[in-house]
C-alpha cells in the first residue's frame, strides 16, 4: 500500500479514496508542488550488508532528515525499495528508517525488480480504506492541483532484471488517461525505457498508451542507478539517481529536491555520494504545451 501514515494524511488535509478496480487515488487539498524524487533504497535487513563500500541503510539514513528538513508535501520512491529481493526483514527496516517522513508527509513507493510485491503490502498495507493494487499491480495516482503523479508497477517476479507493466496495466492506464481531466500528467515506473533487455519490455506499448495524450508531460523512472535527461516526443524523460549505491564512479548517490507546477519543473540534485560534483544544481523542465 502506498501510504502507511493515514493519520498524518488526515493532519495535511489530504484525503484517500478509492476510484475503478481498486485503484487508490491521493486527492491533496493543496497545491502539491514540492516533491521529494528518491529511487533505489536497496534496503537490506541487515544494516551491514552494502554494495561498492556503500551503505543503503546509512544513505538513507542520512537522506531522510534532510528530506523532512526540505519539508516536501510528497515524496515518491520510484522502486528497488529492497535491497535484492523484498524480504519481509528488508521492508521493516524500510519503513523504520522512513517514519520520520512517513509521519509527516505520503510516501508513494513503486515497486522495481528487486522488490517482492505481497511483503511489501504486508509491510506497508492494506490501507484502511481497504485500497488495492490495479490486479495484482501496486498502482498509485497523487491528485494534486498543480500536477497530477502516476506511479506504475513494472515488477515481474522479485530479483529478475527486465520489467513489464503487462496489458492489464496499460488498459487500465489508456482508461485513466482518456477519462481524467487535462491537469499535467507525471508517471512514474521503475524499470528504464530503452531496448535493452533488462529494462521496460513493454515500452513501446506504454508510448503508443501516451501519445495521444499531450497532458502527459514527464516520465521519471530509477534502475540504472544513473542520473540523466533525455526527451520522447517533449515529453521529459528523467532517470532519477539512486539511494542506495551508485553503478559507476561518475554517477551520484543522492535524492531530487523537486518543484512541479502546471507550467513545468525545477529539479535540485541533492548529492550525498559518489559523484558530487553537480550537488545543488537545479535543472528546470518547461511542459509541453
Ligand atoms: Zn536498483
Amino acid at each position: 500500500m502506498p501510504f502507511a501514515h493515514l493519520p498524518s494524511l488526515s493532519r495535511r488535509a489530504f484525503t484517500l479514496t478509492l476510484a475503478g478496480a481498486g485503484l487508490s487515488v491521493l486527492r491533496a487539498q493543496t497545491s502539491l508542488e514540492h516533491w521529494a524524487l528518491m529511487s533505489d533504497t536497496h534496503i537490506p535487513a541487515d544494516p551491514a550488508n552494502g554494495h561498492r563500500g556503500f551503505s543503503p541503510t546509512e544513505n538513507l539514513s542520512k537522506i531522510v532528515p534532510q528530506i523532512v528538513a526540505a519539508a516536501p508535501e510528497a515524496a515518491i520512491i520510484c522502486g528497488d525499495a529492497a535491497r535484492l529481493d523484498g524480504q519481509p526483514g528488508d521492508y521493516a527496516v524500510l519503513k523504520k528508517l522512513l517514519s520520520p517522513l512517513m509521519q509527516k508527509t505520503p510516501v508513494a513507493i513503486a515497486l522495481g525488480n528487486h522488490d517482492h510485491r505481497k511483503n511489501f503490502l504486508d509491510a506497508f498495507g492494506p490501507s484502511p480504506a481497504g485500497a488495492q493494487s490495479v490486479q495484482n499491480k501496486h498502482v498509485v495516482v497523487l491528485e494534486g492541483k498543480a500536477v497530477r503523479v502516476i506511479v506504475l508497477d513494472s515488477l515481474i517476479t522479485p530479483n529478475f532484471t527486465p520489467g513489464l507493466l503487462g496489458r492489464t496495466q496499460r488498459e487500465w492506464l489508456a482508461r485513466f488517461l482518456a477519462s481524467s481531466d487535462d491537469r499535467p500528467t507525471l508517471l512514474f515506473v521503475h524499470h528504464t525505457l530503452d531496448d535493452t533487455d533488462g529494462a521496460l519490455l513493454d515500452s513501446p506499448r506504454l508510448l503508443d498508451v501516451l501519445r495521444p495524450h499531450r497532458k502527459v508531460k514527464a516520465i521519471f523512472y530509477g534502475h540504472s542507478h544513473t542520473y540523466r535527461y533525455d526527451m520522447w516526443e517533449h515529453v521529459h524523460l528523467v532517470n532519477l539517481p539512486a539511494i542506495g549505491y551508485n553503478f559507476r564512479d561518475t554517477e551520484p548517490v543522492g535524492w531530487i529536491d523537486a518543484r512541479l507546477t502546471p507550467q513545468g519543473g525545477r529539479l535540485t540534485l541533492r548529492a550525498l555520494a559518489g559523484n558530487r560534483e553537480n550537488d545543488g544544481k537545479t535543472v528546470e523542465l518547461n511542459w509541453r504545451p
